[in-house]
């Protein structure tokens, strides 16, 4: 696959990358309204969307791919992310590890002082709907950028040989992009499983993220508690919370806590400003 994707024209590939990225997004927001739709009992919060969500956060896909589509076809077109032969597996592993110690990174850095107004537009979603995964502004698009292609690009380097496998990468851009999308959809479809503590390190359920969208500090890791868990940014009561909206009970509000959990820690690079 590799080989095919340098052998096509810039313009061709250039349709190739829209087609992907706007196919892939539209299938997985299409699959995340169905979910919320089909299963009303598993709804996380029972609170109305912001005016305009919908609206605020089409631009902000539009934003993303912006950013993304160019990215990709320069990588490619390029050659700067170089392909190999090795295990497609492999790359895969590689890039799910990866991506997760750099994401962890990268949100907990768009949470400082100094960069924060660079994530504000992915917070204008407190409830989060399918359409606020890739919800954001340019320079965060940018970040994710970074994720998808200039690290594997530089791990392309390492070697005679590209370590790094096109159907393996792409593998992997595909379970990241379809997850953030449909992992941001206002219904909890992780099962009691997905609380396990090893489990929830490769799978946690969704009330995880919903709670960072309507708390912010804390629950830094998107698609893994294990980070978390290591730098203490794990909320107390995500389980608890987790029984209470597979018991068929919404959480009533985005201030809504369960015991054990403290109150919000007074200022800090919060909802309501720095
Ligand atoms: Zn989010
Ligand atoms: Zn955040």
């Amino acid at each position: 696959m590799g080989a095919w994707l340098a052998s096509l024209s810039l313009a061709t590939l250039m349709l190739v990358v829209a087609g992907y990225y706007i196919g892939l997004s539209a299938l997985a927001s299409a699959l995340g309204f169905l979910a919320e739709r089909a299963l009303p009992r598993r709804r996380i919060w029972d609170v109305p969307l912001a005016r305009g969500q919908y609206g605020f956060e089409l631009l902000g896909n539009l934003k993303f791919l912006a950013v993304q589509l160019p990215i990709a076809t320069a990588f490619l077109h390029f050659g700067w992310l170089r392909f190999g032969e090795g295990s497609a597996l492999l790359t895969f592993v590689g890039m799910y590890f990866g991506f997760q110690l750099y994401y962890y990174g990268l949100h907990r850095a768009l949470h400082h002082r100094a960069l924060i107004r660079f994530h504000r537009w992915h917070h204008r979603s407190r409830v989060t709907t399918p359409l606020s995964g890739q919800s954001m502004g340019y320079v965060e698009a940018l970040g994710y950028a970074v994720g998808y292609f200039a690290i594997p690009a530089l791990c392309a380097q390492l070697g005679d040989a590209s370590p790094i496998v096109a159907e393996g990468w792409l593998a992997y851009l595909t379970f990241n992009i379809f997850g953030n999308i449909f992992g941001h959809a206002n219904v909890e479809l992780g099962p009691r499983t997905t609380t396990w503590r090893l489990v929830s390190i490769f799978q946690p359920p969704y009330v995880y993220h919903a709670l960072h969208h309507a708390r912010w500090l804390g629950h830094y890791g998107f698609a893994s508690t294990g980070l978390d868990r290591v730098f203490r940014s794990e909320f107390a009561d995500w389980r608890e919370l987790h029984a209470r909206v597979l018991g068929g009970a919404s959480l009533p509000s985005l201030k809504f806590r369960g015991a054990g959990e403290p109150p919000p820690r007074g200022a800090g690079h919060g909802p309501h400003g720095d």
